[in-house]
């Protein structure tokens, strides 16, 4: 099978975020007919929906050519998610790791248990930002270019991390203004 560019979204806000998201980068090396093109930057993203309270979270994105289908790479990506401790409770709950297919190549999907692109991907600063980090002239089927959502999207108060995991005031490369970009929720 010819191999497929897919994106994940990563994110976490328990048990030592930072190591939660080293840690399933690496998992994402480990994948069997796969192979990890880019790690975005790390961002700290305050939550969306979800029971009040719950800790900030940290977001990043991967990009992986993989010769697994669709339905496999997503089993695998719950396999980690599973191996670093998630126990699913309530919907968008605190966890220690959240695998998102965010994009399978150019396939489109309506199926709930598998719907690409993600269905709130279009909706989450969280993973716009980073997945432009990577992939600024990405094209998303039936979304359109990602400098266009990422001109739409809600504003959430999201800070970029420096290498250190200091925050860094604003993006290099990012041509969105720092206004929109770190307005606080209301
Ligand atoms: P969320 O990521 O929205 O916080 P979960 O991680 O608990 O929620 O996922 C809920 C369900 O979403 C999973 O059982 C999975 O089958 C389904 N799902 C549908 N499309 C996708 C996708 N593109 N990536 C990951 N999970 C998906
Ligand atoms: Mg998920």
């Amino acid at each position: 099978m010819p191999s497929v560019r897919t994106y994940i979204g990563i994110g976490s806000n328990l048990n030592n975020p930072a190591n939660q998201v080293r840690q399933a980068f690496q998992a994402l090396t480990e994948l069997p007919a796969s192979r990890l093109t880019a790690c975005s930057p790390w961002y700290r993203t305050a939550p969306v929906g979800g029971p009040a309270g719950q800790p900030d979270y940290l977001n990043a994105v991967a990009a992986l050519e993989t010769e697994l289908t669709a339905d496999a790479l997503l089993a695998m990506l719950q396999a980690i998610e599973i191996a670093q401790g998630r126990v699913r409770t309530e919907r968008w709950g605190p966890r220690t790791l959240d695998l998102d297919l965010l994009l399978y190549g150019l396939v489109t999907c309506d199926d709930p248990q598998l719907t690409l692109p993600h269905p709130r991907l279009h909706q989450r600063a969280f993973v716009l930002y980073p997945l432009y980090d990577i992939a600024p002239e990405l094209t998303i089927p039936r979304l359109g270019p990602l400098t266009i959502l990422l001109k739409n999207c809600p504003p959430l108060s999201i800070t970029r991390l420096d290498i250190e995991n200091e925050p860094v005031t604003i993006m290099p490369s990012n041509p969105f203004s720092l206004k929109s970009f770190s307005n606080p929720p209301p």
